[in-house]
């Protein structure tokens, strides 16, 4: 059955694909299953991630960005994975109707991921997520999530490129710096800039920027827009295609793309032992019976570690 999912989203089933979605975000045994079938069709789709704090206009810098990609006749997809997100709902319907000119567009696919519940499995289903669009035949998958908090940056890990999103009132040099969003910003964005403060705004990122710099192969762009005009975002999206060729000259998006595969694999692992632990039907002598040694205090938990991954039960 899942095979069969699989192959009909892969020949451009929509209902297909939001199905295998919902096998994402529910806890279940065919995670790894879905995973392993899906990864000889990624590696084709580009990941562009958007961050900052609700209300900066990420949904509609990413509307906007839609547009240009959609003239380019590519297509895209978003994971909304801000619980304050037009997109994901937070908004009224008018809101989320007035944010989205592609609802009704073939070539774009949106979807919301529920952070509740998803503890630490957030950039696990964010990037099966992006697998998943990658595999669907998105040329881009663009990610939406709220950058505070470790959880919502550790999403970032998984996108090619780093967009992150400010607006003139976001704050005085040590704001910006304790954020922890200058570290992993590739290029920032001062939306709003109809409002006061936008040119002070992107002096105080630059020297900021100044401080911790530390890559050579790039410097990251500092974009003043106005997304629900349209404006600057040309120049925004000439800067990402940017980025992506100099990550690509570089081979930084290969080396980007090689920790994203080891980050893959760990969080895989651990949803593989956590499921385990969950599950109470499970069924394997040997795992079983170093849980109920380490239940009993007969073998510390260290050494039960080693004992599973070294495969021994004796
Ligand atoms: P998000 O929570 O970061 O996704 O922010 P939204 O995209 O929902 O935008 C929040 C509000 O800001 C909406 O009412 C937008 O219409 C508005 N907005 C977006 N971009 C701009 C802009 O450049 N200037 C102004 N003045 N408002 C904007």
């Amino acid at each position: 059955m899942l095979t069969k999912l699989v192959q009909d989203m892969l020949d451009g089933d929509r209902h297909s694909l939001a199905k295998l979605f919902t096998l994402l975000e529910t806890d279940n045994d065919n995670f790894l299953e879905l995973m392993s079938l899906l990864h000889q069709h990624t590696g084709k789709a580009y990941c562009i991630g958007v961050t900052g704090s609700p209300g900066v206009g990420k949904s509609t810098l990413i509307d906007s960005l839609l547009q240009m990609i959609r003239k380019q006749g590519l297509k895209a997809g978003v994971i909304a994975v801000d619980p304050s997100s037009p997109f994901t709902g937070g908004a009224v319907l008018g809101d989320r109707i007035r944010m989205s000119h592609h609802v009704l567009d073939d070539g774009v696919f949106i979807r919301s991921l529920a952070s509740r519940g998803a503890q630490g499995g957030l950039s696990r289903v964010t990037g099966a997520g992006v697998n998943l669009l990658d595999a669907y035949g998105a040329d881009i998958v663009l990610v939406e999530s709220v950058g505070v908090g470790q959880t919502e940056l550790d999403v970032m890990n998984i996108v090619d490129t780093v967009v992150v999103v400010m607006v003139p009132e976001g704050g005085d040099s040590v704001q910006i710096s304790k954020a922890g969003l200058i570290e992993i910003a590739d290029i920032f964005v001062v939306n709003k800039s109809d409002r006061p403060g936008a040119e002070r705004l992107a002096g105080v990122i630059g020297s900021e920027m100044n401080l911790n710099d530390e890559t050579s192969w790039w410097k990251p762009s500092i974009h003043l827009t106005q997304a629900n005009n349209n404006q600057g975002i040309n120049h925004l999206w000439q800067s990402i295609l940017d980025h992506r060729r100099v990550s690509e000259e570089t081979f930084n998006l290969e080396s980007r793309r090689s920790k994203r595969r080891i980050l893959e694999f760990s969080t895989a692992v651990q949803y593989f032992i956590d499921s385990k632990l969950r599950n109470p039907d499970f069924q394997d002598q040997g795992f079983e019976s170093i849980l109920s040694s380490v239940e009993k205090g007969d073998l510390d938990p260290y050494s039960a570690v080693k004992k599973f991954l070294s495969g021994s039960n004796s």
